[in-house]
C-alpha cells in the first residue's frame, strides 16, 4: 500500500545526513515503539548519518526500551529532515522544535484532521504507526537493517496499540508485520513481563478504583482521579491514566471514560469504547484519535459532566439502534 509515498519517504531520508524523529505528547507504547524502532533501523543502516529522537517527555511504562539518546542542537535542526510519527496534529508534538527543520514527514495512523508535514504518510485504518514502520521495513527490506533492538520496539508499538492484538485495526497485515519482526528474534517472555508487571502499591490502587467506578443510565463507566487522591496514594499521572483499562469489558458498557486530574487543574479524559465510535465526541471537547480510543481535555467539572451526558446519549442512541449488541 501507498508505495509511491514510502518510495519517496526513502528518498527524504537518503538524501538527508541530519534526521530528527519526533511523536505525540504523554506518549504510548506505539508513539515510544514506532519512533524508537525507527530510529534503530535509520542508525543501523546509515551509520554515516546523524540520527536522533527529540521529544520532550517520556513514558515509565516502556522506558525499558532504552533511553533516547542525546538531543540535537538548534544548528542540528538547520539542515534536518523531521520525521513525526504517531502523531495526528502538529500541536501534539513532544517538541517545540519540530517546524525548525527543512523539510518534514508525518507518518500516522490517526484520524487526519489537521493534515501537516511537506510529505504525510498516514493510513487510519493500521493498528499502530509501529505497524507502518515495519511495513516501511519490509518495503525495503533489500536496503534497510532491522535490528532486534529495532524489532522489539517495533513488536512493543504493535501489542500494545492493537490491544494485544484484539482491537478493531487488527488484521492479516498486522500478523504478517508481527511475524517479521518475531523472526528476528524477540525476547518475548521479557517483553510482556516488562508490559505487564506491575508495583504492588500500583494493583492495590487499581483495586481500590475498580470500586469507584460508575455508570449511567445508558450504561457508559467512568472514573475520576483527582490529583489529590493521585498524591495521597503516591501514584504518577501515568498509572492514574492506566485506569482507563480497569473499565474494559463490562457487559452493556460500551463507553467508558477515565477522567484525571492534571497538576494544573485541567482534566485529560481518555475515551474508549467497543462498535460505537467516539472520536467526534472527543472533538466536541478539545480532543481526538481514533474511533474506539480517543482523548480530550476539560477545564471543571460542569464540562466533565456535560461530556458524560453526551456519551450516555451516544450511547443511547447506540444501544437504540444495535439492541442485540452486548
Ligand atoms: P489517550 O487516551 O490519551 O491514550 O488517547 C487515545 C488516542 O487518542 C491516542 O492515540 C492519542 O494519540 C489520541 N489523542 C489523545 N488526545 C488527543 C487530542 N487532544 N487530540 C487528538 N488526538 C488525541
Amino acid at each position: 500500500m501507498n508505495k509511491a509515498i514510502k518510495k519517496q519517504i526513502l528518498a527524504k531520508i537518503e538524501e538527508f545526513d541530519t534526521i530528527i524523529i519526533s511523536r505525540h505528547i504523554r506518549p504510548d507504547g506505539d508513539a515510544v515503539g514506532s519512533t524508537m524502532g525507527l530510529y534503530e533501523i535509520l542508525r543501523a543502516t546509515y551509520p554515516e548519518k546523524r540520527i536522533f529522537l527529540d521529544n520532550e517527555d517520556y513514558s515509565n511504562y516502556v522506558a525499558f526500551l532504552g533511553d533516547e539518546g542525546a538531543h540535537p542542537t538548534d544548528d542540528d535542526y538547520k539542515n534536518a529532515l523531521i520525521i513525526v510519527v504517531d502523531t495526528g496534529t502538529i500541536d501534539r508534538v513532544s517538541n517545540k522544535r519540530v517546524q525548525n527543520g527543512r523539510f518534514l514527514i508525518k507518518i500516522d495512523h490517526h484520524i487526519d484532521k489537521k493534515p501537516y508535514g511537506d510529505l504525510s504518510w498516514v493510513e487510519e485504518e493500521r493498528s499502530a504507526a509501529a505497524e507502518m514502520i515495519a511495513d516501511f521495513y519490509e518495503t525495503f527490506r533489500d536496503k534497510l537493517v532491522l535490528t532486534e533492538k529495532a524489532a522489539t520496539c517495533l513488536y512493543a508499538g504493535i501489542v500494545t496499540d492493537s490491544g494485544r492484538f484484539r482491537y478493531q485495526g487488527t488484521c492479516g497485515d498486522t500478523l504478517r508485520a508481527a511475524a517479521t519482526l518475531l523472526d528476528r528474534g524477540i525476547d518475548i517472555e521479557r517483553l510482556y513481563a516488562s508490559l505487564y508487571m506491575d508495583d504492588f502499591s500500583v494493583m492495590q490502587f487499581d483495586a481500590d478504583m475498580t470500586k469507584r467506578i460508575k455508570r449511567t443510565e445508558n450504561g457508559v463507566a467512568y472514573l475520576t482521579i483527582s490529583k489529590t487522591l493521585r498524591r495521597r496514594r503516591r501514584i504518577s499521572q501515568e498509572d492514574a491514566s492506566n485506569t482507563v483499562s480497569l473499565m474494559d469489558g463490562i457487559r452493556g458498557s460500551l463507553i467508558w471514560l477515565a477522567f484525571i486530574e492534571n497538576d494544573d487543574g485541567s482534566i485529560r479524559v481518555r475515551l474508549r469504547s467497543r462498535f460505537v465510535p467516539v472520536e467526534e465526541l472527543a472533538g466536541r471537547y478539545h480532543g481526538g484519535g481514533h474511533a474506539n480510543a480517543s482523548g480530550a481535555t476539560v477545564y471543571s467539572q460542569e464540562e466533565a459532566e456535560a461530556l458524560i451526558a453526551d456519551a450516555d446519549a451516544l450511547l443511547g442512541q447506540f444501544r437504540a439502534a444495535n439492541p442485540d449488541l452486548f
